[in-house]
């Protein structure tokens, strides 16, 4: 007799889960459904069925894998997405539906990189101390309100939506782009608006690389806010969360 189709929920928001999500759309043993928190006004086409919005905490999150009959709960969840991957842990240990996390590695400093490490976005701003910077402010749209704890720099704000209401700076401007970035562009950008410092999170992915790289050629100072630590084993890669993925169907199928 034909097993049933098996159920996912993959927790997204990132590239890494679209790109898991449309291998996992070619499988007939599947069905996929992508999360999304809902950011971004005009999200990007997805490859499988997308519901949108919170669960309503750890709690909410586990009544959903009960009611939907999940077998697998796969976070994608971008790095720094501390909450819904704290949630995932939870719901997953009390319902028992296993829990794969995929997390792309974080970048690493290589020679030439002058890298100012620090814990949070509020002591990097700390960081950049009381002499005005030009600062490229590489960050999500919810993370900028320490910028104004430092008004004497002058900061040039990226973001996929408009930062709304705007921040309360007398120097600042704002830029409005969505990855993958290019080195050259990267450079020209730095170059144009006389950048002398990057704070950026250390988000990993080759898709915001081109800023560090572009950092290294033109020797400036990037703040680097490290990650939050991360929930149980990780998989660093797509192919890799795949192979997880079959290992744990293949445990819940000798359970049946
Ligand atoms: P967060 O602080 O960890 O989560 C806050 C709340 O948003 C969660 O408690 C949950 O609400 C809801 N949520 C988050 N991700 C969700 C998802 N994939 N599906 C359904 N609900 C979700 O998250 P965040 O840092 O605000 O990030 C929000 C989304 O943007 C994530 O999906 C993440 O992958 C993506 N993203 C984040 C960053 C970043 O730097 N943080 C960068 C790029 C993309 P309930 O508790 O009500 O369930």
């Amino acid at each position: 007799m034909a097993s049933r189709t098996k159920r996912i929920l993959l927790l997204g928001g990132t590239t890494e889960a679209r790109e898991l999500g449309a291998i996992l759309a070619e499988r007939n043993d599947l069905s996929v459904t992508l999360s999304l928190a809902g950011r971004t006004r005009a999200p990007v086409a997805q490859p499988v069925p997308v519901r949108v919005g919170g669960f309503g905490g750890a709690e909410g999150l586990a009544a959903y894998l009960r009611t939907e009959s999940i077998d697998v709960l796969i976070d994608a969840t971008h790095p720094f997405a501390a909450r819904i991957s704290a949630n995932a842990a939870v719901a997953s240990e009390s319902t028992g539906v296993p829990l794969i996390s995929l997390r792309r590695p974080e970048w690493v400093s290589e020679d030439g990189d002058h890298w100012i490490d620090a814990g949070s976005v509020e002591e990097a701003v700390a960081l950049l101390g009381a002499t005005p910077r030009r600062v490229l402010a590489a960050l999500g749209r919810q993370e900028l309100g320490p910028l104004e704890t430092a008004p004497q720099h002058f900061y040039l704000v990226r973001s996929v939506d408009p930062v709304e209401p705007p921040l309360d700076l007398a120097e600042v401007e704002y830029v409005l782009d969505r990855g993958p970035f290019d080195e050259a562009a990267e450079i020209a950008l730095l170059q144009r608006h006389r950048i002398s410092a990057i704070l950026c999170k250390n988000s990993g992915g080759a898709a915001s690389y081109p800023k560090i790289a572009a950092a290294r050629a033109l020797k400036l100072p990037v703040f680097m806010v490290r990650r939050p630590p991360s929930h149980g084993a990780a998989a660093g890669s797509v192919a890799t969360a795949v192979q997880l993925l079959d290992h744990a169907l293949g445990l819940a199928n000798r359970g049946e």
